[in-house]
């Protein structure tokens, strides 16, 4: 058989270190700002919030950090993860590109976050945190931790966003299973949350909300830090084995892209599988190509896109350290979307910052013709993508067509971060014609934007 479909890493070749992209960057990264004082943090600011490995982390500037030996034996029950050809969608596009996919799905929460949940449990665990606090929207970053809490003996609270708790049962008996425990959020158990209620009783709750209950109830207790899927440094760091391991993988199958797509909601997934090309161009020698590197973002939360490049908070309650990102105002409430994995108000700091530099570009999608690639990939290669992920399955579809036009065949990387199991009535709507994109509203956005904090 000479058409290969996967390209399988033994688990000895799974990656030793991350990749930390401030070790290359041209130009540094703007600091976090205190939200008091509007002066950059230092390490001591943080520690009310994370353990000290992680603000070290956060801001590191080596290149490569090791992986700890207990942390890569956790990873090596789902990694390293499959890197597939896709020769099925290829022939049913009839396009001379060549595709291929990064499979996170493989992993027991069903997407990449595992790979930044397992390591910040451990760290935690390691400088004697009894308990984590976190956010969740759709609850796949809450199912990420309640598992990765339970392996190492922490306790895990996880603000649910309210409509979440109430219309998606399952993901709160999968949290509860791996031994979690969900309060739907705005909540009675902070200030904050009980300060919302007091005003709207009805709350749907959002993402904005629940971090600043989760980031609450760290401040206020000395055995409990909070931990955050996606946004900050650290998170990304810890996704670049993704990268990592598909640079091999695709060494192996005797290519190289000439795109790398992901789909973008605080950053993570995308920047796990782009920073580890980008670092390879960014220090030139043998492998240094300019090869092109598309972050994808749906059309109703378009952050990188239409957002502003200027510093905010990351929640509602203006409570954490404020950032330089792209932002669409931490008081943007976006429109009902399916992929709730994507609808955050902000975009990482790195990965907003390689694009301002040029290193990346950014496109947007509604949501029926993300759903429209994901049933063609589904009817195609059989795995059923997250809504989130079909969003980078667009994308690469989008470039094979174009290699189709161009008659070039060209290869295109994307991450698949993961499956759309939990999503099914999402695509029971898409199926039945009863989705429909939606714009946000230009005067909420203005508005939002319009109530950015001001930093001189
Ligand atoms: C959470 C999630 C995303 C978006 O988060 P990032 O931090 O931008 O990666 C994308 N895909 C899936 C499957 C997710 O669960």
């Amino acid at each position: 058989m000479t058409d290969r479909i996967k390209y399988q890493l033994d688990e000895s070749r799974m990656p030793t270190s991350w990749y930390n992209i401030a070790a290359d960057l041209p130009v540094p990264l703007p600091p976090p700002l205190h939200p008091g004082t509007l002066q950059p943090l230092g390490p001591s600011d943080l520690a009310p919030l994370f353990p000290n490995a992680i603000i070290e982390q956060e801001m590191s500037t080596e290149r490569w950090i090791d992986i700890p030996e207990p942390v890569r034996e956790v990873l090596c029950q789902w990694r390293p993860s499959p890197l597939f050809r896709a020769r099925r969608l290829e022939k049913l596009l009839d396009t001379p590109a060549k595709i291929y996919y990064k499979y996170e799905g493989v992993s027991p929460a069903g997407s990449h976050k595992p790979n930044s949940a397992v390591p910040q449990a451990w760290y935690n665990a390691q400088e004697g945190v009894k308990r984590l606090t976190t956010e969740t929207g759709a609850g796949q970053w809450g199912s990420s931790l309640s598992y990765a809490g339970g392996l190492f003996g922490l306790d895990v609270t996880i603000f649910q966003v309210r409509v979440s708790y109430d219309q998606k049962p399952y993901r709160r008996a999968l949290m509860e299973t791996w031994g979690g425990r969900c309060v739907a959020s705005p909540s009675n158990e902070t200030e904050y949350g009980r300060a919302v209620l007091a005003q709207y009783p009805d709350h749907i709750g959002s993402l904005g909300i629940a971090i600043s209950e989760a980031v609450e109830v760290a401040a206020k207790n000395d055995d409990t830090k909070y931990a955050l899927g996606s946004v900050l440094n650290h998170v990304l760091l810890h996704q670049t084995i993704v990268g990592e391991e598909a640079i091999t993988q695709l060494e192996m199958a005797g290519d190289d892209p000439d795109v790398v797509i992901g789909c973008t909601g605080g950053g993570s997934n995308f920047a796990g599988i782009a920073f580890p090309f980008i670092g390879l161009q960014l220090r030139g020698g043998a492998n240094a190509r300019k090869r092109r590197i598309v972050a994808v973002e749906p059309s109703a939360c378009p952050s990188l896109s239409r957002g502003q490049y200027a510093y905010d908070f990351g929640d509602t309650g203006r409570m954490t350290p404020l950032v330089k990102m792209h932002t669409l105002g931490s008081e943007f409430t976006p429109p009902g979307l399916h992929a709730g994995g994507l609808r955050y108000h902000g975009m990482a700091p790195l990965v907003s910052h390689v694009k301002e530099l040029g290193l990346i570009e950014a496109r947007n999608y509604h949501q029926t013709a993300c759903f429209e690639a994901g049933v063609m990939f589904a009817r195609s290669e059989g795995i059923v993508p997250a809504p989130e992920s079909n969003h980078a399955v667009r994308a690469a579809i989008d470039e094979a067509l174009r290699c189709k036009a161009e008659g070039k065949s060209e290869t295109i990387l994307f991450c698949l971060s993961g499956h759309g199991h939990f999503d099914m009535s999402a695509y029971t709507n898409y199926l039945s014609g009863k989705l429909v994109d939606q714009d946000y509203d230009e005067k909420e956005l203005a508005m939002a934007l319009s109530g950015l904090p001001k930093v001189g």
